[in-house]
């Protein structure tokens, strides 16, 4: 309005506030504008048509200017009511345009038509596409019409019966040919706002999604850096009281050690969670495949829970089908311990009297594939049924107070829904408030044949590695200590090198069987390390296999990608040292099956 019709700004500001979208303020605007001009029009009909002495014009043209005047007010103290106000405008337009062309004209003249186009554009502009077809077809009409009954001989508006002052219409054609304009130039403006409008928005838009990534990606960041950072202290906790339990500790040390060794576990197990619930949202995690023995994976797993729930005085009981024993599966054993470790820490944790079952039940097992079912029994506090969907979301715990009195962060089933939808599975809850809960789910696994040997023989027999020649690259003492004597447990006696760089020329100058390649390291970061050995013009030393020593669960498919040949976890428990050790030599035909 401010450059359109400045003397009557101060009170139009007033009315487009109250409007907060900007389609609305230009079509206030607009009929702001249309009002203003008939006005103006109407009041020299009126004198001129009285200098005239044409009365029926000036009646007309007084009525239709008092309905005008009213309309300005209602749009200029209710501009809610701009709508009505619109109605009205271009019903009383199309009045005037019939008693025109009816009463006065007889025929179709300059004005009748400029009055059609001002409804049409009144109507399209101020009321939207439907009304502004309705009252279009309304304002054509009487033309149409007046075809019929007159003809269309456009001659005959000069010469008719009826003539209006000649300077009065030329006025009038002016105004009409200026209000025409400004309603279209109100128009063209609030068009061109939006479009500018809708461009400051995209450009908003666009900047607040790169806030939002790069604010994402330093949150991610900076778990993993953390996670790393926590991991490695904790990895030498975790790996150093395993070799002290293995060394024969005084029964007194043996019971502090494994305390030691289990609160080392758990704290592992929740960085892993937040590690992992990370990577799980970007969709980065594939599930490994490793041969295993389902019944004493379990049994491994729940020493530890069994502790902890021996130590609160619940029962605890394991119940593996006995179709299931000396069932070896091909799947991931880190993810599937996830799972039960954060179940059964929940049933010990949310259960004060009682106990916690952990059942393994086979629902089918056919020659390549077992279904079974894996439920977690408590006798604990319940979940009412109004939560049973919340608490799978992400920081989401039953009750407010649960925190304060049984810890934890809310993430544990949020990661198990997660992990679960790998497994392509899915979680299922029943439970009473006050009696207990049971979570359950179904996965089906390929199983791998065992000779009848490996079945009844519990321990195998530990082949001789003795002769393998291992490097280890890996840039943290302790952790390289640690490996080291682990490694010596195993009778072999590795070269050790402090980051990529020594690890290549090292590698250059000897010849080793096997690499223990830290991925994070100084200098040369074992990706670089392992790549640059991959592309060495001696065949041999560049097929030399690769372990991707790591600490990190999450990072499977970029080490792959990278051409290692496999990968370990820290912290490395001495069976998965074992195993893996002997998966490489007998690949590359060190030693025989
Ligand atoms: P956290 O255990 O760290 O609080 P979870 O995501 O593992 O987080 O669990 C979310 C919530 O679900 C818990 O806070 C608790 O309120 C409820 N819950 C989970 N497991 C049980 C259970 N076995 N018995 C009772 N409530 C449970």
């Amino acid at each position: 309005m401010n450059s359109t019709l400045p003397f009557f700004n101060w009170s139009l500001r007033k009315a487009l506030n109250t409007e907060k979208d900007n389609l609305s303020k230009a079509r206030i605007r607009i009929i702001y504008a249309m009002l203003l001009f008939s006005i103006l029009k109407t009041i020299i009909v009126i004198v001129i048509g009285a200098a005239y002495h044409q009365n029926e014009q000036v009646a007309r043209a007084a009525v239709a200017c008092l309905f005008y005047i009213a309309l300005t007010k209602l749009v200029l103290y209710k501009p809610q009511a701009y709508k009505t106000a619109a109605h009205i405008m271009v019903i009383i337009g199309i009045m005037i345009v019939t008693t025109s062309i009816f009463l006065f004209a007889h025929s179709v003249n300059l004005q009748n038509l400029q009055f059609v186009f001002m409804i049409l554009l009144g109507s399209f502009y101020a009321l939207g596409g439907r009304w502004g077809v309705f009252y279009s077809i309304l304002a054509v009409l009487p033309v149409l019409v007046s075809f019929f009954f007159y003809g269309a001989d456009y001659n005959t508006i000069q010469t008719s019966s009826y003539q209006f002052a000649s300077t009065g219409l030329i006025i009038l054609a002016i105004l009409n040919f200026i209000s025409l304009i400004t309603v279209h130039y109100l128009f063209y403006n609030a068009f061109s706002e939006t479009i500018a409008e809708k461009e400051r928005l995209n450009h908003q838009l666009e900047n607040s999604i790169t806030q939002a990534n790069k604010l994402a990606a330093t949150k991610s960041n900076f778990l993993s850096t953390m996670s790393h950072e926590l991991r490695t202290p904790l990895n030498s906790v975790v790996g150093i009281s395993e070799l002290l339990l293995e060394d024969n500790p005084e029964e007194r040390q043996k019971e502090n050690l494994k305390i030691l060794q289990l609160s080392a576990r758990d704290l592992h197990a929740l960085i892993n969670n937040i590690l992992d619930f990370n990577k799980l949202e970007s969709d980065k995690l594939v599930l490994e495949d490793v041969n295993f023995r389902l019944d004493e994976f379990m049994q491994n797993i729940c020493i530890g829970l069994a502790k902890k729930a021996r130590d609160k005085q619940l029962d605890f009981k394991l119940e593996i089908d006995p179709a299931l024993e000396h069932t070896t599966i091909k799947s991931d054993p880190t993810r599937l311990s996830q799972l039960i470790y954060n179940l059964v820490g929940n049933a010990i944790k949310f259960t004060e009297r009682g106990g916690v079952t952990v059942r393994l039940s086979n629902i089918e097992k056919k020659h390549s594939q077992a279904k079974i079912l894996f439920s977690v029994a408590d006798t604990g506090i319940g979940i009412s049924p109004d939560k049973h969907d919340s608490i799978f979301d992400l920081f989401t715990q039953a009750e407010s107070h649960t925190t304060r009195k049984y810890g934890g962060t809310g993430l544990g089933l949020a990661i198990v829904k997660q992990v679960l939808g790998l497994f392509n599975s899915s979680l299922i809850l029943e439970s009473i408030p006050g009696e207990g809960s049971t979570f359950s789910f179904t996965i089906t696994f390929d199983l791998v044949a065992t000779k009848v040997n490996d079945q009844q023989d519990d321990t195998p027999k530990r082949k001789n590695l003795s002769t393998l020649k291992v490097l280890v690259a890996e840039d943290n003492d302790v952790n390289r200590l640690l490996i080291k004597k682990q490694l010596e447990k195993l009778n072999i006696n590795a070269t050790l090198a402090v980051n990529g760089v020594e690890a290549y020329n090292s590698h250059c100058n000897n010849d080793f069987d096997l690499i223990l390649m830290d991925l994070h390291m100084p200098e040369m970061n074992g990706y670089e390390t392992t790549k640059k050995i991959r592309s060495l013009k001696d065949r041999m030393k560049a097929n030399v296999y690769i372990i991707a020593f790591t600490a990190s669960i999450s990072e499977q498919q970029e080490i792959l990608d990278t051409g290692f040949d496999d990968y370990l976890y820290k912290p490395v428990n001495m069976n998965e040292l074992y195993n893996k050790l002997e998966k490489a030599a007998l690949e590359k035909q060190l030693i025989t099956a």
